[in-house]
């Protein structure tokens, strides 16, 4: 693959889009960047409460450092990634410098479920435990990030990955107590979600077609949507630009009461529905016409990150898809029954940042100032006090694992040493246990010496990729005339646009008329139609990997250009900051049934065989039980924990470690 689309010099429509205009893109703090291998020269930096006493390396301790705040290239930002993706490569690094500080648990990964991991082992082990929590980005949260910016003095604030609560009702009472004991009250979004806002603006939903696939740009005011079953008017039908078979086929899939596998029972028709993709299916027993498949091909895509060509039949007739209606399908069993219905309104404005803010501000109080769901989100994390030395519980940033190992046979062994990079440097540190909170894939990396069936299987899974790009513009009157507040553009860069979700609440007050500036969310999802799920995945993260800032920047703004333009919006102008958020290891992966054995049971999935306790190493991450939520990821923490406590190896102290360990 690599860059097809890369914009080296600026042609005459680029000029005319805005690209090399002056927008925010501020990928350095206060001109330091904060790459591995930045300067370790001996400056005033060198402190001592904070970071390690030892090293000139700690940039989270300048008065600018605020990731949050930052645009351009973010999620997987440079800077992250090239050390984990040496230790992949093999490379060896020189020896660690020994630290004397030693812990009662690490915890490698500050995403939500590292964190939760963090909380838990304090509430059950008291409020002296000694934590370090490591993460290799320059801000904790993992996927969940807040993309922060300023419209003069205003704060507009934006969601950088996990974006929601989704369907809390039904989350464990593990993860319920933790949103409370945080002070979240979900309900409370009934009052500062603005479920009206938009329809009572007359603003719709739309799809757009774009000429290259379509023939023609074209904006028609339906969106099909995944969570409700996609489906379209007759009138919307008539206004494609697309085949008139196609628009008939398109009508008779939706309307027709047909069995298109005569003869099977409903329990045959199931299997086969799993062993077929919605794709399949629509042409080989529907026999539509192929434009038809076109709109339909990326409405999979916010869900599984692939379009219909990799997603079982039988999914997307779970879904309310076109096509089932008279097919007398099974009822829905273990794991298809829908759950409670809820809106989908439990998001604060940085998604679910703000839960990982809560959970920082709780195991480092004096990181964030206030104590409740509303204050948080306009909080300035204050990054200095993440790792300091004065507190039991450090939050190491910049920090990559690269060595997760006991100290003597893991059977009986009473330390584990975990080896990581910092600033270039590596460095060794101790603690009575650790929790694995990063991705599986890098667990056999990490942990060399766990037993190789435990390595295969948590080798398994390849993560799911996907981007969501954050637009600020000057003002959304080009929604308002147009009459849109969400876009879904099937065959386009960016598969959907919308409006931010309209959630104001504490001091944070969402642009609600049309003349305030605000921020557009996109998503694109980098798969590979028609190769095996896990092989577009594997292609998807090259593609994001090898995919420069200017390339998106260029399709951000031809995309709006071409389909707001109607509505006045001139990219040139009106665009005053982007933030790309690259996650090449986005979304656990979730056990796609179109590719895996049939029925196979929960708790066979190699997710749930890789995450065995080992001696006093202990697996979390949403990671550990295959499915890419926050509640899972808060669960999987609390597994982790409560393994590690039945096991008694969290005992030992880190005072003793500190004793007997002086390098
Ligand atoms: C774009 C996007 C949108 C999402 N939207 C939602 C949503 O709306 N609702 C929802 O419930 N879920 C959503 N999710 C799923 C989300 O992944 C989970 O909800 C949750 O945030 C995952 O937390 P985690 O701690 O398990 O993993 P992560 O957030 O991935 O955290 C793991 C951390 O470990 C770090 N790490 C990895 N290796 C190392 C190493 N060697 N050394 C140090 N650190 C390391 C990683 O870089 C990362 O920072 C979304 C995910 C993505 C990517």
């Amino acid at each position: 693959m690599g860059e097809p689309n890369s914009v080296q010099t600026i042609s005459t429509g680029d000029r005319e889009l805005g690209m090399g205009r002056e927008i925010t893109r501020r990928d350095f703090l206060n001109g330091v960047s904060i790459a591995v291998g930045a300067s370790l020269a001996a400056s005033s930096r060198w402190v001592t409460a904070f970071g390690i006493a030892d090293s000139p390396f700690a940039p989270e301790k300048d008065a600018g450092y605020y990731p949050p705040a930052k645009t351009g290239m973010r999620g997987s930002h440079d800077g992250s990634w090239e050390v984990a993706h040496d230790l992949r490569d093999g490379k060896v690094w020189p020896e660690a410098i020994v630290e004397t500080d030693a812990y009662d648990l690490i915890v490698v990964g500050g995403g939500i479920s590292g964190l939760a991991a963090a909380y838990f082992f304090r509430k059950f082990s008291g409020a002296d435990s000694r934590i370090l929590v490591l993460d290799n980005h320059d801000d904790f949260g993992g996927h969940a990030k807040r993309n922060e910016f300023r419209s003069g003095n205003r704060l507009l604030l934006g969601y950088g990955g996990t974006q929601s609560i989704e369907a809390p009702a039904n989350y464990s009472g593990v993860a319920k107590g933790l949103l409370l004991e945080l002070g979240i009250d979900v309900k409370r979004f009934y009052k500062y979600y603005d479920q009206k806002l938009f329809s009572n603006m007359k603003l719709n939903e739309a799809t757009f077609f774009d000429k290259e696939t379509f023939g023609d740009d074209r904006l028609v005011m339906e969106e099909p949507s995944t969570y409700l079953g996609p489906r379209y008017s007759a009138k919307a039908v008539d206004q494609m630009p697309i085949a008139p078979e196609a628009r008939r086929d398109l009508i008779r899939l939706q309307d027709a009461k047909v069995d298109y596998l005569p003869g099977l029972s409903p329990e045959q028709k199931r299997i086969k529905l799993i062993q077929k993709s919605y794709k399949d299916f629509l042409l080989q027993d529907v026999k539509v016409h192929p434009d038809v498949v076109k709109i339909f091909q990326t409405t999979t895509h916010d869900l599984y990150a692939v379009g219909i060509d990799a997603v079982c039949a039988y999914d997307c007739a779970q879904y309310g898809f076109p096509g089932f209606s008279g097919m007398s399908l099974p009822k829905p069993r273990g794991g298809d029954e829908p759950q409670e219905e809820e809106p989908y309104i439990f998001h604060f404005p940085d998604g679910n940042a703000s839960i990982a803010r809560m959970l920082v501000r709780s195991l480092v109080p004096e990181s964030a100032p206030g104590d409740t769901m509303e204050d948080i989100v306009t909080a300035r994390m204050n990054y200095a006090k993440l790792d300091d030395a004065e507190s039991k519980i450090r939050i190491r940033l910049n920090s990559t694992a690269i060595h997760v190992k006991h100290v003597g046979d893991p059977h009986s062994a009473k330390e584990v040493e975990v080896t990581y990079v910092r600033g270039g440097q590596a460095r060794r540190v101790r603690a009575a246990s650790c929790v694995l909170a990063c991705y599986n894939m890098v667990i056999p990396y990490l942990c060399p010496e766990m037993p190789d069936k435990q390595k295969q299987a948590l080798a398994y899974a390849v993560k799911i990729p996907l981007v969501y790009v954050n637009v600020q513009i000057k003002n959304w009157k080009s929604f308002q005339k147009l009459g849109l507040s969400s876009i879904y553009a099937p065959s386009s860069y960016f598969s959907n646009i919308a409006l931010d979700y309209p959630v104001s609440m504490g001091g944070y007050r969402f642009p609600a008329s049309p003349d305030e500036p605000c921020v557009l969310h996109l998503l694109r999802t980098p798969c590979q139609p028609g190769l095996p799920c896990k092989d577009q995945y594997r292609a998807g993260r090259w593609e994001l990997f090898s995919t420069k800032f200017e390339t998106f920047e260029h399709q951000v703004r031809d995309q709006l250009g071409r389909i707001l333009s109607a509505g006045g919006f001139d990219p040139a102008a009106d665009i005053e900051a982007i933030t790309v958020n690259r996650w090449p290891h986005g979304y656990a992966y979730e056990y796609n049934r179109l590719f895996e054995p049939l029925d196979r049971p929960d708790s066979e999935r190699p997710c749930v065989l890789g995450r065995q306790r080992f001696g006093r190493i202990a697996i979390a991450n949403s990671d550990a039980d295959g499915h890419a939520y926050t509640n899972i990821a808060i669960d999987q923490g609390h597994r982790a924990i409560t393994e590690l406590m039945a096991s008694r190896v969290t005992h030992l102290h880190a005072t003793h470690l500190h004793s007997t360990h002086q390098g």
